[in-house]
């Protein structure tokens, strides 16, 4: 298969990115489609909005936001605020940053967290050192230039994690002391809290 050289001179597709001339130094804004406004304005405002399907036999909440229900097939859905409680359901622990926007960052934690409204979102957890699998966390909003991101800071350690004692020690004790000694959010729903 007979391909024509390029011209001198000529530079593949995407060398000029590739050189560095304009190094990522900010983390890309999401893309905002119809489905998902409403999310990225209740982040905005500080809030976490998630749909709830309408259906009565259903009424479960899910994410990410989509036009049907993925349980039972239904249309109809309502907007509920999470109260931003939940688990670390999985991880990743980021050790090496993809792009220069991140390179302070590392290590950082991505973790999938089951909220307790029942559906699973995503989100940065901190302190990425207290971050485990089962480790009580609660949402916080991180505002970047033009949009928001949803993170969770850690609430209630996971026994043997860094800061929480074994489970044959006084666990139970250590883990409550130190989630009051964390804020609560409470206020996170609008009060401006
Ligand atoms: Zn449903």
């Amino acid at each position: 298969m007979a391909t024509a050289a390029p011209p001198p001179g000529a530079q593949p597709p995407g060398a000029a990115r590739l050189s560095g001339a304009t190094p990522v130094t900010r983390v890309t804004p999401p893309v905002v489609d119809e489905d998902s406004a409403f999310y990225w304005a209740g982040l905005r405002a500080h809030r976490l909005l998630l749909q709830r399907c309408e259906d009565v036999e259903c009424r479960r909440v899910r994410f990410p936001p989509m036009p049907g229900c993925p349980w039972c097939g239904g249309v109809g859905s309502s907007i509920v605020e999470s109260s931003g409680r939940g688990v670390v359901y999985s991880q990743v622990r980021v050790h090496r940053a993809f792009s220069d926007a991140f390179a302070a960052d590392v290590p950082y934690v991505v973790a999938t967290v089951e909220l307790d409204d029942g559906c699973r979102v995503v989100g940065r957890v901190e302190p990425e050192e207290r971050s485990a699998i089962g480790a009580a966390v609660e949402a916080f909003h991180h505002d970047h230039g033009e949009w928001t991101e949803l993170r969770f800071r850690v609430v209630a350690g996971v026994a043997g994690v860094a800061g929480v004692a074994p489970a044959s020690a006084a666990s139970a004790a250590s883990a409550a002391s130190q989630a009051s000694a964390e804020p609560v959010g409470a206020g996170d729903g609008g009060t401006g809290a």
